[in-house]
Protein backbone atom coordinates (compact mmCIF):
# COMPACT_ATOMS: atom_id res chain seq x y z
CA UNK A 1 0.00 0.00 0.00
CA UNK A 2 1.51 3.31 -1.17
CA UNK A 3 0.40 6.29 1.19
CA UNK A 4 0.71 9.90 -0.78
CA UNK A 5 0.14 13.26 -0.48
CA UNK A 6 -1.34 14.48 -4.05
CA UNK A 7 -2.56 17.62 -5.35
CA UNK A 8 -6.07 18.73 -5.89
CA UNK A 9 -7.18 20.32 -8.68
CA UNK A 10 -9.35 23.51 -8.77
CA UNK A 11 -10.93 25.91 -11.50
CA UNK A 12 -10.66 29.29 -11.19
CA UNK A 13 -12.61 32.05 -13.18
CA UNK A 14 -9.79 34.89 -14.91
CA UNK A 15 -10.81 36.91 -12.21
CA UNK A 16 -10.07 34.98 -9.67
CA UNK A 17 -6.11 34.39 -10.46
CA UNK A 18 -4.83 35.90 -6.81
CA UNK A 19 -6.82 32.94 -5.39
CA UNK A 20 -5.66 30.47 -8.24
CA UNK A 21 -1.81 31.13 -7.57
CA UNK A 22 -2.47 30.94 -3.71
CA UNK A 23 -3.92 28.10 -4.02
CA UNK A 24 -0.70 26.06 -5.97
CA UNK A 25 1.28 27.77 -3.12
CA UNK A 26 -0.28 25.36 -0.76
CA UNK A 27 0.43 22.61 -2.87
CA UNK A 28 -2.47 22.61 -5.56
CA UNK A 29 -3.27 22.42 -9.12
CA UNK A 30 -4.96 25.16 -10.34
CA UNK A 31 -7.10 24.92 -13.59
CA UNK A 32 -6.49 28.36 -14.95
CA UNK A 33 -9.56 29.88 -17.32
CA UNK A 34 -8.70 32.63 -19.38
CA UNK A 35 -11.73 32.47 -21.35
CA UNK A 36 -14.70 29.81 -21.30
CA UNK A 37 -12.55 27.80 -24.13
CA UNK A 38 -8.75 28.96 -22.85
CA UNK A 39 -7.45 27.38 -20.01
CA UNK A 40 -3.92 27.49 -18.51
CA UNK A 41 -2.96 24.88 -15.98
CA UNK A 42 -0.43 26.02 -13.00
CA UNK A 43 1.11 23.88 -10.93
CA UNK A 44 4.15 23.95 -8.47
CA UNK A 45 7.20 24.42 -10.21
CA UNK A 46 9.35 21.49 -10.51
CA UNK A 47 13.04 21.19 -8.66
CA UNK A 48 14.11 19.57 -11.25
CA UNK A 49 12.80 18.56 -14.70
CA UNK A 50 13.59 15.20 -14.61
CA UNK A 51 12.62 14.77 -11.35
CA UNK A 52 10.12 12.20 -12.30
CA UNK A 53 8.75 11.78 -8.60
CA UNK A 54 7.17 15.52 -9.01
CA UNK A 55 3.15 14.85 -9.82
CA UNK A 56 3.31 18.53 -11.41
CA UNK A 57 5.29 17.23 -14.33
CA UNK A 58 2.96 14.13 -14.62
CA UNK A 59 0.13 16.37 -14.58
CA UNK A 60 1.90 18.21 -17.64
CA UNK A 61 2.41 14.73 -19.39
CA UNK A 62 -1.18 13.42 -18.84
CA UNK A 63 -2.04 16.84 -21.07
CA UNK A 64 0.02 14.99 -23.67
CA UNK A 65 2.19 17.62 -23.02
CA UNK A 66 6.47 17.81 -22.39
CA UNK A 67 7.60 21.25 -21.39
CA UNK A 68 6.30 24.05 -19.03
CA UNK A 69 6.78 27.93 -18.56
CA UNK A 70 8.12 28.78 -15.10
CA UNK A 71 7.14 32.54 -15.03
CA UNK A 72 9.16 35.41 -13.48
CA UNK A 73 6.69 37.97 -13.36
CA UNK A 74 3.05 38.30 -14.34
CA UNK A 75 0.14 36.42 -12.02
CA UNK A 76 1.97 33.42 -11.69
CA UNK A 77 5.49 34.36 -10.44
CA UNK A 78 7.47 31.24 -9.64
CA UNK A 79 4.89 28.88 -10.95
CA UNK A 80 5.01 26.14 -13.56
CA UNK A 81 2.43 27.09 -16.38
CA UNK A 82 1.04 25.56 -19.30
CA UNK A 83 -1.79 26.17 -21.99
CA UNK A 84 -4.09 23.17 -21.60
CA UNK A 85 -4.43 21.99 -25.72
CA UNK A 86 -7.74 21.87 -26.71
CA UNK A 87 -8.21 18.69 -27.19
CA UNK A 88 -7.21 18.21 -23.29
CA UNK A 89 -9.84 20.91 -22.02
CA UNK A 90 -12.18 18.10 -21.32
CA UNK A 91 -9.19 16.10 -18.93
CA UNK A 92 -9.15 19.04 -16.67
CA UNK A 93 -12.62 19.75 -16.71
CA UNK A 94 -12.64 16.27 -15.29
CA UNK A 95 -9.72 16.60 -12.60
CA UNK A 96 -11.70 19.69 -11.38
CA UNK A 97 -15.14 18.13 -10.84
CA UNK A 98 -13.24 15.09 -9.84
CA UNK A 99 -11.90 17.31 -6.90
CA UNK A 100 -14.61 19.50 -5.84
CA UNK A 101 -15.83 17.61 -2.79
CA UNK A 102 -11.83 18.10 -1.48
CA UNK A 103 -11.90 21.06 0.74
CA UNK A 104 -8.16 21.56 0.94
CA UNK A 105 -5.24 22.08 -1.28
CA UNK A 106 -3.45 18.42 -0.86
CA UNK A 107 -4.90 15.34 0.05
CA UNK A 108 -3.35 12.04 1.58
CA UNK A 109 -4.02 8.75 -0.38
CA UNK A 110 -3.40 4.98 -0.09
CA UNK A 111 -3.53 3.04 -3.27
CA UNK A 112 -2.60 -0.59 -3.58
CA UNK A 113 -0.93 -1.32 -6.72
CA UNK A 114 -1.42 -5.47 -6.16
CA UNK A 115 -4.94 -4.61 -5.94
CA UNK A 116 -4.84 -2.13 -9.11
CA UNK A 117 -2.73 -2.88 -12.22
CA UNK A 118 -4.54 -0.06 -14.09
CA UNK A 119 -1.55 1.11 -15.10
CA UNK A 120 -0.26 -1.95 -17.18
CA UNK A 121 -3.59 -1.95 -19.36
CA UNK A 122 -3.98 -0.49 -22.64
CA UNK A 123 -0.69 1.76 -22.75
CA UNK A 124 1.99 2.11 -24.79
CA UNK A 125 5.04 1.45 -22.92
CA UNK A 126 8.45 1.99 -25.30
CA UNK A 127 11.80 0.67 -24.81
CA UNK A 128 14.78 2.84 -24.66
CA UNK A 129 18.24 1.85 -25.21
CA UNK A 130 18.96 1.41 -21.11
CA UNK A 131 15.86 -1.19 -21.27
CA UNK A 132 17.52 -3.17 -23.94
CA UNK A 133 20.70 -3.10 -22.50
CA UNK A 134 19.09 -3.92 -19.65
CA UNK A 135 17.22 -7.17 -20.81
CA UNK A 136 20.14 -8.36 -22.54
CA UNK A 137 22.66 -7.83 -19.71
CA UNK A 138 19.74 -10.39 -17.97
CA UNK A 139 19.34 -12.74 -20.55
CA UNK A 140 16.59 -11.83 -21.76
CA UNK A 141 17.18 -10.79 -25.46
CA UNK A 142 14.21 -12.35 -26.15
CA UNK A 143 12.16 -9.79 -24.62
CA UNK A 144 12.71 -7.36 -27.21
CA UNK A 145 10.73 -9.62 -29.36
CA UNK A 146 7.50 -10.83 -30.40
CA UNK A 147 5.37 -12.13 -28.53
CA UNK A 148 6.73 -9.17 -26.01
CA UNK A 149 7.86 -6.74 -27.91
CA UNK A 150 7.06 -4.80 -31.37
CA UNK A 151 8.09 -2.29 -33.80
CA UNK A 152 5.55 0.73 -33.92
CA UNK A 153 6.76 4.44 -36.15
CA UNK A 154 10.49 3.24 -35.69
CA UNK A 155 9.99 2.94 -31.60
CA UNK A 156 10.20 -0.68 -29.70
CA UNK A 157 7.03 -1.14 -27.56
CA UNK A 158 5.87 -3.65 -25.39
CA UNK A 159 2.90 -5.64 -26.74
CA UNK A 160 -0.81 -6.28 -24.87
CA UNK A 161 -2.98 -9.34 -24.79
CA UNK A 162 -5.87 -9.28 -26.57
CA UNK A 163 -7.63 -7.90 -23.39
CA UNK A 164 -5.58 -4.71 -23.23
CA UNK A 165 -3.06 -6.47 -20.12
CA UNK A 166 0.43 -5.76 -20.63
CA UNK A 167 2.12 -9.55 -21.72
CA UNK A 168 4.02 -9.42 -18.36
CA UNK A 169 1.11 -8.34 -15.74
CA UNK A 170 0.42 -11.66 -13.98
CA UNK A 171 -3.06 -12.67 -12.76
CA UNK A 172 -1.82 -11.37 -8.86
CA UNK A 173 -1.08 -8.34 -10.81
CA UNK A 174 2.40 -8.39 -10.08
CA UNK A 175 5.13 -7.63 -12.59
CA UNK A 176 7.12 -10.65 -14.02
CA UNK A 177 9.92 -8.68 -14.97
CA UNK A 178 10.01 -6.50 -12.11
CA UNK A 179 13.74 -6.76 -11.35
CA UNK A 180 14.27 -5.40 -14.76
CA UNK A 181 11.38 -3.94 -15.79
CA UNK A 182 11.21 -0.85 -18.22
CA UNK A 183 12.20 2.75 -16.96
CA UNK A 184 9.21 4.33 -17.68
CA UNK A 185 7.40 1.38 -15.17
CA UNK A 186 9.63 2.06 -12.90
CA UNK A 187 9.10 6.06 -12.70
CA UNK A 188 5.46 5.94 -13.14
CA UNK A 189 4.28 7.39 -9.86
CA UNK A 190 1.21 6.33 -7.07
CA UNK A 191 -1.10 8.75 -7.19
CA UNK A 192 -0.10 10.82 -10.28
CA UNK A 193 -2.68 12.17 -12.61
CA UNK A 194 -1.93 9.28 -15.12
CA UNK A 195 -2.30 6.68 -12.35
CA UNK A 196 -5.67 8.13 -11.34
CA UNK A 197 -6.94 8.65 -14.64
CA UNK A 198 -5.87 4.92 -15.51
CA UNK A 199 -7.93 3.84 -12.18
CA UNK A 200 -11.02 5.69 -13.31
CA UNK A 201 -10.64 4.27 -17.12
CA UNK A 202 -9.73 0.48 -16.41
CA UNK A 203 -11.28 -0.13 -12.91
CA UNK A 204 -13.98 3.00 -12.48
CA UNK A 205 -11.98 4.01 -9.51
CA UNK A 206 -12.63 7.44 -8.31
CA UNK A 207 -10.92 9.55 -5.82
CA UNK A 208 -13.27 12.27 -5.38
CA UNK A 209 -16.44 12.38 -8.09
CA UNK A 210 -17.13 9.66 -10.47
CA UNK A 211 -18.23 12.05 -13.71
CA UNK A 212 -21.52 12.91 -13.92
CA UNK A 213 -20.92 12.27 -17.83
CA UNK A 214 -18.06 10.03 -18.90
CA UNK A 215 -15.61 12.25 -20.47
CA UNK A 216 -13.16 9.48 -22.25
CA UNK A 217 -15.36 8.68 -24.95
CA UNK A 218 -16.28 5.12 -26.13
S1 LIG B 1 -2.57 2.87 -11.67
FE1 LIG B 1 -1.61 3.75 -9.84
S2 LIG B 1 -2.37 2.54 -8.10
FE2 LIG B 1 -2.79 1.39 -9.99
S3 LIG B 1 -1.02 0.00 -10.21
FE3 LIG B 1 -0.59 1.85 -11.41
S4 LIG B 1 0.57 3.21 -10.00
FE4 LIG B 1 -0.45 1.61 -8.74
S1 LIG C 1 6.37 -4.44 -17.80
FE1 LIG C 1 5.54 -4.83 -15.77
S2 LIG C 1 5.33 -2.80 -14.82
FE2 LIG C 1 5.56 -2.50 -17.05
S3 LIG C 1 3.46 -2.40 -17.88
FE3 LIG C 1 4.14 -4.53 -18.01
S4 LIG C 1 3.42 -5.52 -16.11
FE4 LIG C 1 3.35 -3.29 -15.81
Amino acid sequence: MARVVRSVVRSFKAKYWKEAAAFVKLGGHAVYWESPNRARLVVPAPKQNDDWTDLGIWSIFDLGLDRWTVRKDGKFPGLATVKVPDDALHIVRRRAERDSIHPEATRKVSFDCLACGACCRDNEVVLDDEDKARFREAGREDLLKKPWSKRKDGKVILTLKENGRCHHLKRDNKCAIYTIRPGACSVFPVASECCIAAREYELETYDGLAPEVWPWGD
